[in-house]
């Protein structure tokens, strides 16, 4: 096995907002990719609970942001992140970044915050709760996002194509803030497309959310996971079990792709398409697969849930060292700001 020097390691960051607990979506959309990444050496890894993003539009419901914070912390374990290799930690915890945060508000306009593609598209979806104003809390996130990645030098950030105006405004930051205090005093981060196809929904739709009501998540029961495929959208077509489908407009034939072995997949489409295959069985196949492939996440999943206190020291011991990382780079900043008072 090839041995890198840890100095020389590329620090990663990806990180979930605690609003809820992972699904299907993210399993495949990122959970396997920080699996890969933790296996290869040359990368230092960092998952973030951003519990102070998660409040940028639900601080009217600190419950349910606490409550998650330990939710998403099991289902990282349970599907085996392992936190000797990849640190996990709690954003509040953290209070350098919010104090770079305040830093870097001062080289962002408010004007080039509203412009950025992602938050406006955020902002149009969450008309109901700030309706025709937005919060500065909310407006200004990918300040404190931007201060996030590089409290930990983070050099990669794994994103999908829409966060990617996000790493661009926080590129911006950066340069600005080197352009003023200090050349190279701050990283500029690259993106890696994570590459992975968004999940979709089992009614079909593009997204898997817990708003939409269309998720399958790594914590459900198997009856909750049977009732959920049972009711997913089918080729509106076929009405008897003999009516020729189309399984390219099957939900259900999607998730088999997912779920079920190559050859089982292609006898799944074949069958279909000669009328041979009963939805209701092809369903009850399917919702197997699903139980058998998520059961050793739900086993060890009823382990954590059981032992609240090894959960909590991960969290305490993944921030106590990323509280460390994040320590360094503020003296860097403060000294290159003129902010180190009394310092020789
Ligand atoms: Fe979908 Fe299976 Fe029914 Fe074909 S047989 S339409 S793949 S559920």
């Amino acid at each position: 096995k090839r041995v890198v020097n840890k100095m020389s390691k590329k620090r990663i960051l990806t990180g979930d907002r605690p609003t809820g607990r992972l699904h299907i979506g993210h399993y495949f959309g990122s959970i396997k990719t920080r699996l890969k990444l933790q296996e290869n050496d040359e990368y230092e890894p960092f998952i973030l609970i951003a519990d102070v993003q998660a409040l940028t539009d639900n601080f009217n419901n600190p419950e349910k942001v606490r409550k998650n914070v330990r939710e998403l912390a099991i289902d990282y374990l349970s599907c085996g992140i392992d936190p000797n290799k990849t640190t996990i930690y709690i954003q509040s915890m953290i209070p350098e970044t919010a104090e770079l945060t305040v830093f870097y508000s001062n080289l962002v306009t408010i004007a080039r915050l509203q412009r950025n593609p992602t938050v406006k598209t955020e902002i149009a979806q969450k008309k109901e709760l700030f309706g025709e104003s937005v919060t500065y809390g909310f407006l200004g996130y990918p300040v404190s996002q931007a201060a996030d990645i590089t409290c930990f030098d983070g050099e990669l950030i794994p994103v999908g194509e829409d966060q990617l105006p996000l790493i661009e405004q926080c590129r911006e930051i950066v340069r600005k803030f080197n352009s003023i205090y200090g050349k190279d005093v701050l990283k500029e981060p690259k993106e890696v497309l994570s590459g992975q196809a968004r999940i979709k929904g089992l009614d079909g739709n593009e997204k898997m959310g817990k708003s939409l009501g269309n998720a399958i998540y790594l914590s459900d029961s198997p009856e909750e996971i049977t009732k959920k495929v049972m009711g997913a959208v089918t080729d509106p077509g076929r009405i008897k079990k003999d009516d020729l489908g189309n399984p390219d407009i099957c939900m259900v034939a999607y998730y088999h792709k997912l779920f079920t072995k190559e050859d089982d997949y292609k006898k799944v489409c074949e069958e279909c398409r000669a009328g041979k295959r009963g939805c209701v069985a092809c369903k009850k196949e399917l919702a197997k697969n699903i139980i058998d492939t998520l059961e050793p996440i739900r086993e060890k999943r009823k382990y954590y849930e059981a032992h609240p206190e090894e959960v909590d020291k991960v969290l305490i011991e993944g921030t106590k060292k990323a509280r460390e990382v994040a320590k360094e780079t503020m003296k860097k900043v403060k000294k290159a700001m003129m902010l180190n008072y009394f310092e020789n």
